[in-house]
């Protein structure tokens, strides 16, 4: 080789893919490819978020102790059982940073949830991944029986972003008796808001009981904030202090800190959203089975079609409604506004008749 030598980023990078933005929908309200909440902020929220532009000058509340104590108050645990990150992506890098290096190994489900990859491979551990059983749902058995010596994290994505479905609180209570309690176990609930299933696990009944439980959530769902950037751990004081030491200082605003503090005031404002969500969910199921389409059960704010080679395709005829394929796999589909679920119902109906006849 001829030339200057120039700088190299670690080898671990040369797996991580460039991000590339997807395709821009007609309108906004025809994004069902990010699983955004479709309803504008609340008012209130609005108000106490703009309230902070004045102080922009100053550097947000590093300890961010006025959310901690909402959500101590909230969720009945200690301050000290929070870490809060600019959402709960940023808050999962920091917690992969602290506990795992070169040689390690880290199990997750696939397909689950596509940071997971990076977040994985960013440590320089070693990822195995166990498949999703056939109706789509995490095979905890199977997760279980692939930790080694050498795991130290297990990803349990519940609802499972992209498919929808919920581990049973059952499994997960079978899976945490068998994994050895050195190996942190993350319960990804990002979507917790939206389950109905009596039967469906909580990552806090599990944390009670196993101290090697850390618990993800975040405000980008249901609580509509995803453009301020709030998520959260739940944790034993000791993880969650490792997490917060891994996560960069100031990287909260004091404006999203307000805005999710706010948030929390109004809950029941915005529960009534997530259970209108929740109605349309349970009819775009419905509409969608209906025209013979094989949907798992969902417990989120999208649906999942198994489409496998036909994915790309079947984005493609959504047109203009924009949605989520994995080439190969199958397509997600965020719930939106009545009106834009209704043509995406209609998109579907056509394509199946073009298709599947
Ligand atoms: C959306 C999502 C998150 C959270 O994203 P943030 O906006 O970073 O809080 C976490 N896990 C899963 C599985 C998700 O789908």
């Amino acid at each position: 080789m001829s030339g200057p030598s120039a700088p190299r980023a670690r080898r671990a990078l040369d797996e991580i893919p460039v991000y590339r933005p997807g395709k821009a929908a007609l309108t906004e309200d025809h994004k069902l490819s990010s699983n955004e909440n479709p309803y504008p902020p609340l008012r209130g929220v609005m108000e106490r978020a703009s309230a902070e532009l004045g102080r922009i000058n100053r550097y947000p509340d590093a300890g961010m102790t006025a959310l901690y104590d909402a959500l101590s108050k909230r969720l009945g645990l200690p301050p000290d059982h929070f870490a809060a990150g600019t959402g709960s992506v940023a808050v999962l890098f920091a917690l992969l940073n602290a506990h795992l290096e070169t040689g390690d190994e880290i199990v997750y489900a696939w397909r689950s949830f596509e940071a997971y990859p990076i977040a994985a491979d960013l440590t320089g551990a070693t990822t195995v991944r166990v498949p999703l059983r056939s109706d789509a749902t995490h095979d905890l058995p199977a997760m279980a029986a692939a930790v080694t010596d050498r795991t130290k994290v297990v990803l349990v994505c519940t609802p499972n972003n992209p498919t929808g479905t919920v581990v049973s609180a059952v499994d997960l209570h079978a899976f945490l008796a068998t994994v050895p309690s050195h190996v942190l176990v993350v319960v990804d609930e990002a979507y917790v808001e939206f389950v109905r299933d009596p039967a469906a696990a909580s990552g806090l009944a599990a944390l009670a009981d196993h101290p090697n439980v850390v618990v993800l959530r975040t405000f980008s769902k249901a609580y509509g904030l995803a453009g301020l950037r709030v998520g959260y751990a739940i944790a034993r004081p000791e993880t969650a202090a490792s997490i917060r030491k891994a996560t960069p200082p100031f990287s909260v605003t004091d404006l999203s800190q307000a805005a999710a503090v706010a948030s929390l005031e109004a809950e029941e404002a915005l529960q009534a959203r997530v259970e209108a969500i929740v109605q349309e969910r349970l009819s775009m199921v419905a509409a969608l089975r209906g025209q013979g389409w094989d949907v798992p059960d969902t417990e989120a704010n999208f649906v999942w079609l198994p489409l496998g080679d036909d994915a790309l395709d079947f984005a493609v005829a959504c047109d203009p409604v924009s949605v989520r394929p994995f080439a190969g796999d199958g397509v997600r589909i965020s719930v939106g506004a009545p009106e834009v679920n209704a043509e995406l119902i209609a998109l579907a109906g056509a394509w199946r008749r073009t298709h599947r006849a």
